[in-house]
């Protein structure tokens, strides 16, 4: 396996890198050849309140939100210049860590380059309102950073989840503290090493990856911190969320999908059979926002899922850094979960199109590899249609009008994102309003990161938006003056 070069393995607190407080270290695992990439120091509950702390000086010394907000700004934007600058690096890094693909790597680090670029230029437009009283009144709003922001970050896009959290609250004036995910902390360490490069003055920007169950928990229930955004699964999101509200700390809830693609028979096939495609296999499958059922118009079912079949069969899956169609699965475990589903989607009469197992051409390799799979005949209520699997699995299923199309498309406890895919305007646009997401994409799904477009869930998948200024509402809060001076 190749060497990557200055791989970052203390924490980050206060501007230092340093060991855990019990010297414990994690071994971070290469999904594409189940070899141990690197050694990681593991936070503690000591190394999070170390941390809290260093954030604590850094509001109370106003070094980061007491400046100019373009100052906040330059910084942020050198920021996003270094991450391009150090792309190559930075992607493989990314690839070895969490086994995605060399090139969607790369779009993953430049798409953290796109936050912190995005949100460099709005560090000096985040304004207030004043508001008409009576005479003799002036009343105004200002918005302040809220101050501590707690970070909780999963594996599946490290790099870009922890810019896309890091980058607005930075802009905002707020110090923060991330707990990346121990299956692949690399890249968020890389962060906050860069960030100091950039000028970032210590204790703003700390990064603690630890265990879920010490460090994340430490960070959740932490009493000075001020905002906290999780992005994670619903069961741990819930548990999250509880620790929080016992110190009325407000949340941002980034979860779980199971977001469909509703295809219409008068849709352009060629191009949408590559994006559906694309939506449910790009990382495996490990998106939450990974359109992973497939609501197909009846009399359109049999030529559309055999040119999917035709696509997913020629993926070319293998490791990461030889970027193929598709990389590896992050652990065993995860490789296991998905291998049950498909075994429960069988038992529950659904028919496998395509894959169904791990590739024989694999079979020597010591990495978590699975085929891109696609499930039909999968009825609303079958547990593959409900449940998250988080793999390369797609579930398919019929549909013979639109009020049926819109009903299965909300039959789900999920509310992430939903693609539409017809020439016929009126039924994009009924769907589009009908449909409960937070996303809706008429022909056409994600958006190249999607950095200024307003990102969150509705039902089970969380509250809260990031992305776009929206974001900005997280990280702020509102302080209104009113003064009569007459
Ligand atoms: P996870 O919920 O297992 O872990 C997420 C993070 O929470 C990790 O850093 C983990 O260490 C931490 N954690 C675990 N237990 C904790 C506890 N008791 N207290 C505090 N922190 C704890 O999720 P995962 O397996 O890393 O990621 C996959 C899930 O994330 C999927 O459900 C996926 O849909 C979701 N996700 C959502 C978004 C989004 O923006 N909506 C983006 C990516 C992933």
């Amino acid at each position: 396996m190749a060497a990557v070069t200055q791989r970052p393995e203390g924490l980050i607190i206060d501007g230092v890198v340093v060991e855990s407080s019990d010297r414990t270290t994690t071994a971070v695992v290469n999904p594409s050849t189940g070899d141990v990439l690197a050694t990681v120091a593991k936070g503690t509950a000591a190394d999070i309140d170390a941390a809290v702390a260093a954030a604590h000086r850094a509001m109370e010394s106003k070094a980061w939100g007491g400046i100019a907000p373009a100052e906040r700004g330059r910084i942020l934007q050198r920021m996003a210049q270094k991450l391009r600058d150090r792309v190559d690096e930075l992607a493989r890094l990314e690839s070895e860590d969490n086994g995605k693909p060399l090139s969607q790597a790369r779009t993953d680090v430049n798409v953290a380059a796109r936050y912190f670029e995005f949100y460099g230029g709005v560090a000096d437009k985040i304004m207030g309102h004043t508001i008409p009283l009576s005479p003799g009144f002036l009343d105004y709003t200002v918005r302040e950073p809220i101050g501590i922001s707690a970070q909780i970050v999963p594996w599946n896009y490290p790099i870009q989840i922890s810019a896309r959290g890091i980058a607005p609250a930075l802009a905002a004036g707020c110090a923060v503290v991330v707990k990346p995910s121990s299956e692949a902390p690399m890249t968020a360490l890389r962060l906050g090493a860069l960030a100091l490069e950039c000028g970032l003055p210590p204790g703003v920007l700390n990064v603690v990856p630890g265990s879920g169950a010490e460090a994340g928990a430490a960070l959740a229930s932490h009493r000075d911190i001020n905002q906290l955004t999780f992005t994670g699964s619903v069961e741990v999101g819930i548990a999250v969320a509880k620790m929080a509200a016992d110190n009325v700390v407000p949340v941002v809830m980034e979860l779980g999908g199971k977001s469909p693609n509703v295809v219409f028979a008068d849709a352009d096939m060629e191009v949408t059979v590559k994006m559906v495609a694309n939506a449910i296999f790009q990382n495996a499958g490990q998106t939450c926002s990974a359109g992973s059922r497939l609501l197909i118009e009846r009399k359109a079912h049999a030529q559309f899922v055999e040119q999917l079949a035709a696509h997913a069969t020629k993926m070319r899956v293998g490791p990461g850094i030889d970027d193929p169609d598709m990389g590896p699965i992050i652990s065993r475990r995860q490789l296991e979960t998905i291998e049950q589903y498909v075994e429960i989607g069988k038992q529950e009469g659904a028919e496998v199109a395509a894959g169904g197992s791990r590739p024989a051409h694999l079979s020597a390799s010591r990495g978590f590899y699975f085929q891109p799979t696609l499930l039909d005949r999968v009825k609303p209520d079958m547990r593959v249609a409900q449940e998250e699997i988080f793999g390369p699995v797609l579930a398919i299923i019929d549909f013979d009008d639109l009020e049926e199309a819109a009903a299965i498309a909300n039959r789900s406890q999920y509310g992430l994102l939903a693609g539409v895919w017809t020439r016929d305007i009126n039924k994009a646009l009924a769907l589009a309003s009908r449909i409960k997401a937070g996303q809706v994409y008429v022909n056409t799904y994600g958006a190249g990161g999607g950095v200024e477009l307003p990102f969150g869930g509705y039902k089970k998948s969380g509250y809260g938006r990031e992305k776009g200024l929206e974001a900005l509402n997280s990280y702020t809060q509102v302080k209104n003056v009113c003064i009569r001076y007459a």
